[in-house]
């Protein structure tokens, strides 16, 4: 980088120089020279051009080898070079001290490489900055297309601030292109909180159907699931509740007891009150027994006409018995003001535990035979339908 002082290419581009003093706002006045000096046109030549060199110093910004800062300082130092004589910038440390001062040669193939070289360097970080941004102006372009959905309108007010700012890239104005960047943001930014705005509507709104269709199903499934008259587990969740029981009997030994609890001579309260108050006797036998089977795990059903079913996970002889016995003592209990008189019923009640390896079906006979063995024993008392395989009874 360095060229040596009075080696034989730069020897001829000096200039011996004897000037006074200068009255001057540059950092070292110069005595002004005398009309009739040979120099003259040589120092005015060089003081424009330290004026010049510092100007261009003024003007330097910063690039990625060297800061604005150092240029200016570098180009005064050129300035007062050339101007006073001070010893070069970039002088190789082998040379000869330097000798300065007015008459001092001045090293102007030395001013040309630090200009040269300086405005290569700004072209190079300017031409590779404009390519990065060029690049990101594509990539923002071409990213845009491709990922932004918008509607219709809003999608050809983009496809026009697009073209635009495409013109503006092929062009050399870097204001405009500036400009048109800056339109396309903010056009951009606005679609963007627009789309916000819409998938946030379209958000809550999809939100509000499928909690609607949520709960239709909830109420469709419970629909599915209950008897309409009396709010019990129908038949159908019966039958299904049972072989889950099953189930978990063969795999856990889980023992589970079956009440099939029938309501005594039902017809007659029919046939004498009608059917409406028989629906009203059905719903409160439903809800005696819905009281008398409160555990989370009891599963309390209609299991047709004036017939309820109760499953309970318990397998002591004793408990189930007391629970059957408890049940029966409740619908007694019940007082329906109907006729002149007060009406009572009583309901039986078959019991059968769940045995091993016994499908649902066959259970339910069990406890069905065990109802109808109460019926036939005289109604209004609990028949256990017992088996050697049951457990043992603790009472
Ligand atoms: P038992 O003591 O032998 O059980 O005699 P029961 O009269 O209770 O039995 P039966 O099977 O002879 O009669 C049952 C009656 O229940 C016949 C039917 O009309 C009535 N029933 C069935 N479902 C309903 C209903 O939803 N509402 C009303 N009100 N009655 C019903
Ligand atoms: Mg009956
Ligand atoms: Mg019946």
């Amino acid at each position: 980088m360095c060229e040596s002082v009075g080696s034989s290419d730069a020897g001829s581009m000096f200039w011996k120089k004897a000037k006074p003093a200068k009255k001057k706002t540059a950092p070292t006045p110069r005595p002004k020279p005398a009309a009739d000096d040979a120099s003259v046109g040589a120092d005015q030549s060089l003081d424009l051009l330290a004026d010049l060199l510092r100007i261009y110093g003024e003007g330097a910004f910063d690039l990625e080898e060297i800061s604005a800062d150092e240029i200016r300082e570098r180009s005064e130092t050129w300035a007062r070079h050339l101007v006073v004589g001070v010893e070069p910038p970039d002088r190789p440390s082998e040379a000869d001290e330097w000798q300065g001062g007015a008459s001092a040669p001045r090293d102007l193939p030395g001013v040309r490489r630090f200009v040269g070289e300086t405005r290569r360097e700004e072209h190079r970080y300017i031409g590779q900055s404009f390519a990065n941004m060029f690049e990101a102006i594509w990539a923002f372009i071409g990213g845009l297309r491709h990922t932004l959905a918008f509607d219709q309108q809003t999608d050809a007010r983009v496809a026009h601030r697009l073209h635009r700012l495409e013109k503006a890239a092929q062009g050399n104005s870097t204001a405009r292109l500036k400009q048109e960047a800056l339109e396309t943001v903010s056009l951009v930014r606005e679609c963007m909180a627009h789309r916000g705005d819409n998938q946030q509507k379209l958000l809550a709104s999809l939100d509000n159907r499928l909690e609607a269709v949520r709960s239709e199903l909830t109420v469709v499934r419970e629909q599915a699931a209950t008897d309409g008259l009396t709010g019990l587990f129908n038949r159908a969740s019966f039958d299904e509740h049972l072989e889950r029981l099953v189930d978990l009997h063969n795999l856990f030994g889980r023992p589970v007891a079956l009440f099939m609890i029938d309501i005594d001579h039902f017809k007659w309260v029919n046939d004498t009150y009608g059917h409406t108050s028989g629906d009203m006797v059905l719903k409160e036998v439903a809800g005696s027994l819905a009281k008398s089977f409160l555990r989370k795990e009891d599963f309390v059903a209609r299991f047709g006409g004036e017939e309820f079913a109760v499953a309970l996970q318990e397998g002591r002889i004793g408990t189930v018995k007391g629970l059957a016995e408890r049940c029966l003592q409740r619908l007694r209990d019940l007082e329906f003001e109907i006729g002149d008189e007060p009406l009572r019923i009583s309901a039986s009640l078959g019991v059968a535990l769940v045995q091993p390896d016994e499908t649902p079906q066959a259970w339910l006979e069990r406890a069905d035979a065990a109802l109808y063995e109460a019926k036939q024993a005289g109604r209004d008392r609990v028949v256990i339908h017992t088996s050697d395989r049951d457990p043992p009874s603790e009472a």
